[in-house]
């Protein structure tokens, strides 16, 4: 087959994003020219399905025919007007809606805890992380007279791929090359369950996946560093966190109760609390609440939203804050209080009306219901790849799903990074019309919620075919 006219141009003009270009220019690139619900297809009119909702962006499918229509309807009225000295028709509902989505139920477990009011928008998952970094930072210096505001994350931590959210950030492999160009932030242990150095007790997988011994060591690791901070005279300005599941880290999802518990030390220590749901927003995490960390009653000061909030449609992002930090910037002109951050592209018309047409999508009942049987669907098939040996760990959260491949099973022995065994995976997965991207050794489904039971099974079914191409396995277990 001829190569598309598309691929001959990125090959010789376009570096993609976290793609060693040496191995990309080797093949031919697959080209997506259109999208229908969870295919998508190429220029060779080859069909696929799309596993990982574009890089965990699209909710309700591609062309999805309410959301086209909206953005078609302000496309009809304006592409773009600045945020700088205008106000919008969309941002504003849109922030509106936002704030209400976000509301939490007067439920007793949520009493005491800060209401989210105000929206910033931004443009990008990083930006919205740049945002809290800086308000959280402001904030401290301003009410709690903190000469030199601290932070602390998660090891493992991804918040995006700007210097402030790398500084942020806890990948050795992404963000070691920049340690010297960025601001300390301080490391504290995350839940693994799966590699949990506490838990020793290693027979089989269905103990490991339990927690019986769970001692909430890790918890206690997150109680030790306000400790410590305190001591030192170092108070920690805001606790950031990935609520429920940490993403790029590996799909590592956090024990039922960490969120709640670490949330509470971080407020004890006077520590605003950062939820960084660029991921997990919009109902991925499963259930009716829109958002993760409310799954364990816990309302952050900073609610960090990008990736779904247009629906997958367009870069648009929000950090939404509380009255208190709002009023934090709040004086006379010459005070010079005010919030000097911005985009030129911040509460983008057409990205807003699209995002409050997401909104609406993801408020219909029986878009609830197919969810749920979805979520419901795709455990049944995964349980299937448990059989395999070189699967190590299942995990589901919602409509996420990490599968973590290992030499051994028995022994957990990671493959080393460079056999680049997750990338031969997912390619043999596309041979099979399913794309998807690998985070080392974990395969990632992350399928759009249209997802019909019968497109979910052949997602599940291409990875388990695409085990048996790489990793072909001679023994039962
Ligand atoms: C993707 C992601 C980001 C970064 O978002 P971009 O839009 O890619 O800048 C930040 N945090 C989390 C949890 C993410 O998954």
């Amino acid at each position: 087959m001829p190569l598309p006219a598309a691929a001959r141009l990125d090959h010789r003009y376009v570096w993609h994003p976290f793609t060693q270009m040496q191995d990309w220019l080797r093949t031919e690139p697959i080209v997506l020219v259109s999208g229908r619900g969870a295919v998508l297809r190429d220029a060779h009119g080859r069909e696929y399905l799309d596993a990982n909702a574009s890089i965990w962006t699209n909710l309700h499918g591609h062309q999805h025919p309410r959301l086209n229509a909206a953005l078609r309807a302000q496309l009809g009225r304006v592409a773009h007007t600045s945020a700088l000295g205008f106000a919008s028709e969309p941002a504003s509902q849109l922030a509106a809606q936002l704030v209400r989505a976000a509301q939490t139920p007067r439920a007793t477990r949520f009493r005491g805890q800060p209401r989210l009011r105000k929206v910033f928008f931004s443009d990008n998952g990083s930006t919205a992380l740049e945002v809290a970094l800086k308000l959280a930072f402001e904030f401290a210096r301003r009410t709690r007279g903190l000469t030199h505001p601290r932070f602390l994350s998660l090891q493992g931590a991804y918040h995006g791929d700007t210097v402030g959210a790398v500084s942020l950030g806890h990948i050795d492999l992404f963000h070691a090359a920049y340690s010297k160009l960025l601001f300390r932030t301080s490391p504290v242990m995350a839940p693994y369950c799966y590699r949990c150095p506490f838990n020793r007790a290693r027979a089989d997988r269905a103990e490991a996946r339990t927690y019986r011994k769970c001692g909430w060591e890790c918890v206690g690791k997150v109680e030790q560093s306000f400790d410590l901070a305190a001591r030192r005279r170092q108070p920690i300005a805001a606790f950031a966190v990935e609520p429920h599941i940490q993403g790029a880290a590996g799909l590592i999802a956090q024990p039922e109760g960490w969120l709640q518990r670490t949330a509470a030390i971080a407020r004890h220590h006077g520590a605003l609390l950062i939820a960084d749901e660029v991921m997990t927003g919009f109902g991925r995490t499963g259930g009716s609440s829109l958002f993760a960390s409310h799954h364990e009653q816990v309302q952050p000061d900073l609610l960090c939203l990008a990736k779904g909030l247009t629906g997958g449609y367009l870069p648009m992002a929000a950090t939404l804050t509380t009255q208190a930090i709002f009023d934090a910037f709040l004086g006379d002109y010459a005070e010079f209080k005010t919030f000097f951050h911005g985009h030129s592209f911040t509460g983008n018309p057409l990205g807003a009306a699209v995002a409050l047409a997401s909104l609406a999508e993801l408020r219909r009942p029986e878009g609830l219901a197919h969810r749920r049987r979805l979520e419901q669907h795709l455990t049944r098939e995964l349980a299937t790849l448990w059989s395999h040996p070189h699967v190590g760990d299942l995990r589901q959260t919602g409509l996420i799903a990490g599968i973590e491949l290992v030499q051994d099973w028995t022994t957990r022995q990671p493959f080393p990074l460079a056999a680049r065994v997750g990338i031969r995976v997912c390619e043999a997965m596309a041979r099979r019309g399913v794309l998807t991207r690998p985070i080392g050794n974990v395969i990632v489904l992350m399928p759009p919620y249209c997802t019909t039971l019968r497109q979910a099974s052949r997602m599940v079914s291409a990875l388990a075919e695409s085990l048996e191409e790489v990793l072909p396995h001679h023994r039962g277990r």
